[in-house]
């Protein structure tokens, strides 16, 4: 039985260098034996690919069933009529962002963020038109123009991350300066239209994500603070 010099592990009688270290195996003693059985498949065994365009139309099919129940029991057996509304709504939400991409043949990014805008938008206006969130003109007034300062950051950061091979700290960096905007815009927004919610708590979200901007602007230009969180972040 022979172990590596390097790291230690136990070898088999058939490998020429260690499974783990890759440190060439040189025992007097013990010959490699090229006959021996390998304890690992030596030909790759080839697994079918699985099919994402087949397991999102099987999603999709399950989803509909919660669907057709809920509006079954919705217009037959309950008196409240709107509450499947919301069912239907936050499916149609979830099946366009998480399964509807993978519908399509080729990815196409811009597509899906033009699709989950709109849906985003349609979403929130059932909830405005079934009237909840307080007070009446919430939506022109604040949920479509954050929609849309959320949706314009999302296309930029899109154009942004396609365009060449970035390091991680400019992703996070860039998430924070996105919400950084976002939060401004949704923030103003309350406060001019004087709704229940104050724009005092988004502003002080914003103060500490302004806070963050800062520390991942100097982590994204120093090597070593780069190197420093890699190391605690496993990465
Ligand atoms: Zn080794």
């Amino acid at each position: 039985m022979s172990y590596c010099v390097n790291c230690g592990v136990e070898l088999d009688k058939s490998a020429t260098k260690c499974v783990l270290c890759n440190t060439p195996i040189h025992n007097p003693n013990e010959k490699t034996d090229a006959t021996a059985p390998t304890p690992f498949a030596v030909t790759p065994i080839k697994v079918d690919a699985v099919k994402k365009k087949f397991v999102a139309i099987i999603v999709s099919y399950i989803m509909l069933i919660p669907n057709i129940v809920c509006t079954l029991l919705g217009l037959f057996f309950t008196e409240d009529k709107l509450w499947f509304i919301h069912v239907l709504s936050a499916s149609a939400l979830a099946w366009i962002v998480f399964v509807f991409p993978f519908i399509t043949k080729k990815p196409r990014p811009y597509l899906m963020w033009a699709f989950n805008t709109v849906a985003i938008a349609l979403y929130v206006l059932v909830f405005h038109a079934m009237g909840m969130g307080g007070g009446e003109k919430w939506y022109i007034g604040i949920a479509l123009p954050t929609i849309a300062i959320v949706s314009a950051c999302a296309f930029y950061f899109l154009y942004w991350a396609r365009q060449r091979r970035r390091h991680w700290t400019s992703f996070v960096l860039h998430a924070f300066v996105d919400l950084v905007i976002c939060l401004t815009v949704n923030g103003v927004c309350l406060m001019l239209s004087n709704h229940i919610v104050s724009g005092e708590i988004v502003f002080i979200c914003d103060i500490c994500c302004l806070a963050l901007v800062f520390f991942w602007t100097y982590a994204n230009k120093s090597k070593k603070v780069r190197a420093w969180l890699a190391k605690k972040m496993f990465i």
